[in-house]
């Protein structure tokens, strides 16, 4: 989509660890008639799969999730990453490694909103090496319902998740695909 590789050339910043910044319009400040793009553009590619429920992480996942949601005309779930020891009966759970700060936690769901019946679209900004997305098709997958495939704003290609998720069979539609960048600013897509 060269709406967003525009703009991830234009506004991105490139930190180290593999980290591209994309805080003034994506994850932090909100350009939200970039995501009315980014959302009309996942209605293109999954919008004939019958979707019933759109599945995202929090916490950057949600805002694009809902906007796109919209032209779904469908709920929005967003997985909430679990702080009590505790997880009751009631809910899927699955581990997630985060990507930024390499810690594991816990990412749930609650039973009552996913069902077997629901054919589930899954909205991430990023994919890297997987974890997010990994975590988010477990939950699809313990509820019984049907995943449709994953819509992705950013995948960083150089980094295995994209392959590993495609490798199970899973559809990965991501708008911007990074082959490389370096930390003078320097973005090759794919
Ligand atoms: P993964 O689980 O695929 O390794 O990483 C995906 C998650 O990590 C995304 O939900 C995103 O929040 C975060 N992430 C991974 N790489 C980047 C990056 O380069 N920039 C930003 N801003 N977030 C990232």
């Amino acid at each position: 989509m060269k709406l967003l590789e525009d703009r991830i050339r234009r506004d991105g910043k490139i930190k180290s660890g593999n980290v591209l910044k994309v805080d003034s319009f994506l994850n932090h400040q909100m350009d939200v008639k970039l995501f009315a793009e980014i959302g009309k553009e996942f209605l293109r590619l999954f919008g004939d799969c019958g979707v019933t429920k759109i599945l995202t992480i929090e916490a950057s996942g949600i805002g694009i999730a809902c906007v796109t949601a919209q032209y779904f005309d469908c709920p929005v779930i967003f997985a909430k990453k679990n702080k009590t020891k505790n997880i009751a009966g009631d809910v899927y759970t699955s581990k997630v490694e985060s990507y930024t700060h390499g810690k594991v936690y816990d990412i749930i769901v609650s039973k009552e909103f996913l069902r077997p019946e629901d054919r589930v679209l899954l909205i991430d900004d990023f994919l890297a090496n997987g974890s997010a997305l990994m975590g988010l098709i477990k939950l699809v997958q313990d509820a019984g319902a049907t995943l449709v495939g994953a819509g992705i704003c950013v995948e960083k290609a150089f980094q295995p998740g994209g392959q590993m998720v495609r490798d199970l069979g899973i559809r990965v539609e991501s708008l911007a695909r990074i082959q490389s960048m370096s930390e003078d600013g320097h973005i090759e897509f794919c």
